[in-house]
């Protein structure tokens, strides 16, 4: 044996990986004996790997799968550091979304009535603009007593794509809604949708639309949301942003890659990462929010979110006193910024019910 060569039983206790472990990552070329005994087959290791040996423990104890260990493995200390962090802020943008649902769960199986006898309702106003420089409006923007919806199609039939997605889920909004139910009819609201975007879409792979809704309850409102359309809370003259871009630039910001400023120019900012019809329906993000009475909310397409900033959107939204009035003066200033694209808002208020 040659010096300083380790038997796989030595390095084992060392890195404290285990032999069938170590013969594992052999197989998967994550780390390669020094020397193999052409006769035996024994496998010998040098010192030196110990610290690559290491790095895939940590890696494993970490969740990262072995086909990432092995591109990490490859990179220099600086870029692997960054593959790592790239890693953990996926792993916790994919753990939100999970969290999200959890408290859906949570909320929903233990919600009780509410204890104060105020009644809410919403008032609410949508509408769909071209825009000023496409030549058609694949967008769909609708509200009703329920139901809220915001679809941006895209495609040769992005239109007739957005349109059936809404659609899909206007039976929502004539329906009283089970509390204790929320979640399995927006899950089969949004296959509903799916089928009803594929029947649209046919063979072609390029079709599809995004689809961010909000279903009241009666005391909450059931967020779905697919795609780069958004919803926004506007509550105490504050605005939060209450749904997560699913495209390339949101992923490589969350991953630390680019800055929002830098997402606003870049080439690709347009790609999505979701939409329907791709995709399998849980892939839709669900959440439930607590309203409030003053709360105010927006729905709307990239064509207002992509042309005005959110600070403009917080201005406007906080000076226009009803809602049409607000969508209304949204979508001038989409326009008056160039209207780039279809835009579409829906704005709608929590109010107290008259008694
Ligand atoms: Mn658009």
């Amino acid at each position: 044996m040659d010096d300083g060569l380790l038997t796989i039983g030595a390095f084992s206790k060392a890195c404290r990986l285990s032999p069938k472990a170590l013969r594992l990552y052999d197989e998967l070329e994550l780390l390669r004996p020094a020397r193999v005994d052409p006769d035996t087959g024994y496998r010998y290791y040098a010192a030196r790997q110990l610290e690559r040996a290491r790095l895939v423990a940590w890696l494993r104890r970490l969740g990262m799968p072995l086909a990432r260990i092995r591109e990490v493995g490859a990179l220099a200390p600086s870029a692997a550091a960054e593959e790592i962090r790239a890693f953990w802020a996926r792993v916790e943008a994919e753990t939100a979304v999970r969290r999200d649902l959890a408290a859906f769960l949570v909320d929903q199986l233990t919600a009780a009535p509410r204890k104060d006898t105020t009644m809410l309702e919403l008032r609410y106003f949508a509408h769909s603009d071209r825009g000023r420089t496409r030549p058609e409006n694949q967008d769909t923007a609708y509200a009703g007593t329920r139901l809220l919806a915001v679809a941006d199609g895209f495609g040769p039939a992005g239109a007739p794509a957005s349109s059936a997605a809404v659609q899909a889920l206007r039976s929502l909004d004539t329906e009283e809604v089970p509390a204790g139910d929320v979640l399995n009819l927006l899950e089969e609201a949004v296959r509903g949708a799916t089928r009803a975007v594929q029947d649209v879409a046919g063979d072609a792979d390029d079709v599809g639309t995004t689809l961010t809704a909000l279903l009241w309850t009666g005391s909450r409102l059931a967020l779905v949301h697919i795609g780069d359309s958004r919803a926004y809370l506007l509550r105490d003259g504050a605005l939060f942003r209450i749904t997560h871009d699913h495209t390339l630039v949101q992923s490589m910001i969350d991953e630390g890659r680019l800055t929002p400023e830098e997402a606003t120019a870049h080439p690709r900012r347009a790609m999505l990462l979701k939409a329907l019809p791709a995709g399998a329906p849980t892939s839709a993000d669900l959440r439930l929010h607590d309203v409030r009475p003053g709360d105010r909310y927006l729905l709307c397409s990239d064509g207002l979110c992509g042309v005005v900033p959110d600070a403009r959107i917080r201005a406007l939204l906080t000076s226009a006193p009803a809602p049409d009035e607000a969508v209304l003066t949204l979508i001038t200033e989409a326009n008056t910024s160039g209207g780039p694209d279809n835009v579409s808002c829906v704005v709608a208020d929590v109010v107290e019910t008259a008694a």
